[in-house]
C-alpha cells in the first residue's frame, strides 16, 4: 500500500524536467498539476518561464495536459494562454482524469511522467492510474484550503516513509 505514496522520481522543480531527457526516456507526454507545480496557487497566470518550458516541449513534440482538482475558471485562465489541454474538477487521486488525460493526447501510460506536488492526489492518483509520477517541490510553503489537510497527512507519510529509508531526497 505505501509504495503508492512513493514518486518513481523526485526533483526541485519542473525546471529540472527536461525535453531531451524525456526523450532519450521515450516519453511523448506529461500530465502535469497546476497549484504549486507550474506556479503558486494564487498566481493566476503563467510567468513567462513557464510558458518557455511549454514552449520547449511542444518544440520537442512532447505533448502536455493540465490536470488539476481546481475549479473550471481557475484552469481555463491558466491554460489557454499557453494553448494547453486541461481537464478541471479533475478529482486526483481518482484515476479516471489521468486515464482521460492519456486517451486525448492517444499515449500509452508508458510514454507518460504524471509531474505534482502532492502525494496523496498527484503521487498517488498517478501511481494507481500505472503512471511513471514524478513528484516536485511545492512553489510555495502555503496552501489552498482544501490543500491544507490534505499536507498534513503528506507530512505524516513522508516522514514516516523516511524513518523506513524509502525516501533518500533531503527536504
Ligand atoms: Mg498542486
Amino acid at each position: 500500500m505505501l509504495k503508492y505514496f512513493l514518486p518513481t522520481e523526485h526533483v526541485k522543480s519542473i525546471f529540472d524536467i527536461h525535453p531531451e531527457s524525456l526523450k532519450t526516456r521515450n516519453i511523448k507526454g506529461i500530465i502535469t498539476d497546476l497549484d504549486n507545480t507550474l506556479v503558486a496557487w494564487d498566481v493566476a497566470d503563467a510567468t513567462p518561464e513557464i510558458a518557455e518550458w511549454f514552449k520547449r516541449m511542444k518544440a520537442h513534440n512532447i505533448k502536455v495536459t493540465i490536470i488539476s482538482n481546481n475549479k473550471w475558471e481557475r484552469v481555463k485562465i491558466f491554460s489557454e494562454p499557453l494553448n494547453a489541454p486541461f481537464l478541471f474538477s479533475a478529482r486526483k487521486p481518482l484515476s479516471q482524469s489521468f486515464k482521460r488525460a492519456a486517451k486525448e493526447m492517444e499515449l500509452s501510460k508508458d510514454d507518460i511522467v504524471v509531474i505534482g506536488d502532492q502525494v496523496l492526489t498527484d503521487v498517488l492518483g498517478g501511481n494507481l492510474a500505472g503512471f511513471h509520477t514524478i513528484l516536485v517541490v511545492p512553489i510555495v510553503q502555503t496552501d489552498g484550503k482544501v490543500t491544507r489537510l490534505n499536507r498534513k497527512i503528506e507530512r505524516k507519510i513522508l516522514s514516516y516513509m523516511r524513518k523506513k529509508g524509502k525516501i533518500s531526497w533531503e527536504e
